[in-house]
């Protein structure tokens, strides 16, 4: 099959289709290099340039100030869940989580194991159906740092606010709505994501970290796993992946021609809310978020049942929308809509969405 289909896989997800093509434009031979990116060194110009080149794009869409490192890293977000507590939660300090998901608890899952943790909030009762607000969070002015997650991939929330904190630094987890709209880098003190869901295929992490907190990370810290050694040899203290950081270079580049992160905003949420607008239609489909913290990202729903829900789901891959299945911790529907999946393929499921429940419903 060499038609492309639409893709609402949660990441791993679908990538700009001008990216695909130059990237298969340019596999056998970069311009002006003679090999592919797969095969030049770490060390070479052509690869300072492209990595140079994608920090300075970053800096450019997120409007990232000097007060901050980039880092290009690996071992995913996951490893972020260890790195963090390992490098700023001094042995035995406490931290605050904010419970909003899966992800925010495996997160916190690695701060225990070098601290205590105090549960600022959470919403596992309601089935993680909501974003707490401002005045829910009960956080300890002493905490190391307060960690959140931007958006929960898993149940289709995200943060509409920034978190007032005080004086605590403010860390957070933006796998899932990383570039997908404004961010007010100054608010936090290191945001980190994986790249395979907004930002390029999967292998390279993303780490925004302010200097000061550099300072904590104590001696003793292994060398790779110290924010240090990256923020020294600028993501290049050992073989870095390659190929995703040069993907990422080439949708960095796909973001900034599309203005800036605010249209990338609006088109997000334009596309997000004609899928929202069909799940409230009729009541035949059930929204599983709140409607004040609904994802621009993940949408996800449910279905009277569960045999409709894997009928729907079924029925959907053969019509060529595919990735639809809600995480097997929630179940249902989820339509992962990042920055790069077109307003065409929204549009088809919806009409898809109209004739299954008049054939259904
Ligand atoms: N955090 C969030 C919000 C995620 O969605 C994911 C992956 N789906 C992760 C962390 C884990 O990322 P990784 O697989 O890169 O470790």
């Amino acid at each position: 099959m060499t038609q492309r289909i639409y893709n609402f896989s949660a990441g791993p997800a679908v990538l700009p289709l001008p990216v695909l093509e130059e990237v298969q434009r340019d596999m056998l031979a970069l311009p002006g290099v003679g090999m592919s990116v797969l095969e030049i060194s770490h060390r070479s110009k052509p690869f300072d340039e492209i990595i140079l080149g994608a920090e300075a794009d970053i800096r450019k869409l997120a409007g990232i100030s000097d007060d901050y490192h980039v880092l290009f890293l690996q071992g995913g977000a996951s490893m972020q869940f260890s790195m963090v507590p390992m490098n700023i939660l001094p042995p035995g300090g406490k931290a605050d989580y904010i419970i909003t998901g899966s992800w925010a608890q495996k997160a916190m899952k690695e701060a225990l194991r070098i601290g205590t943790v105090n549960v600022a909030a959470t919403t596992e009762p309601e089935n993680f159906d909501r974003i707490p607000k401002q005045e829910e969070l009960k956080l300890d002015a002493q905490a190391a740092y307060v960690h959140l997650t931007t958006n929960n991939t898993i149940h289709g929330t995200e943060w509409k606010y920034d978190p007032a904190v005080g004086g605590v630094p403010l860390v957070a987890d933006s796998s899932s709505d990383i570039l997908s709209r404004p961010i007010n880098v100054n608010k936090y003190a290191l945001i980190y994501a994986g790249a395979q869901k907004n930002l390029a295929p999967a292998g390279v992490t993303l780490v925004i970290i302010r200097k000061d907190l550099l300072e904590r990370s104590p001696k003793g810290l292994h060398t790779m796993l110290n924010y240090n050694t990256h923020a020294k040899e600028r993501s290049l203290y050992n073989t870095p992946p390659v190929f995703a950081i040069y993907v990422m270079r080439l949708v960095l580049k796909w973001l900034l021609d599309q203005g800036s992160l605010e249209v990338v905003k609006r088109r997000n949420e334009d596309k997000a809310s004609v899928l929202y607008d069909e799940i409230d239609s009729t009541g035949f489909y059930r929204g599983h978020a709140k409607a004040d913290s609904r994802s621009l990202m993940n949408v996800t729903f449910r279905l009277p049942n569960e045999e409709l829900e894997k009928r729907f789901v079924a029925e959907a891959t053969k019509a060529g929308l595919d990735g639809l299945k809600g995480h097997r911790s929630v179940g249902g529907i989820r339509a992962s809509i990042y920055n790069a999946f077109p307003k065409e393929g929204v549009e088809a499921l919806v009409a898809y969405m109209k004739e299954f429940e008049r054939t259904n419903g």
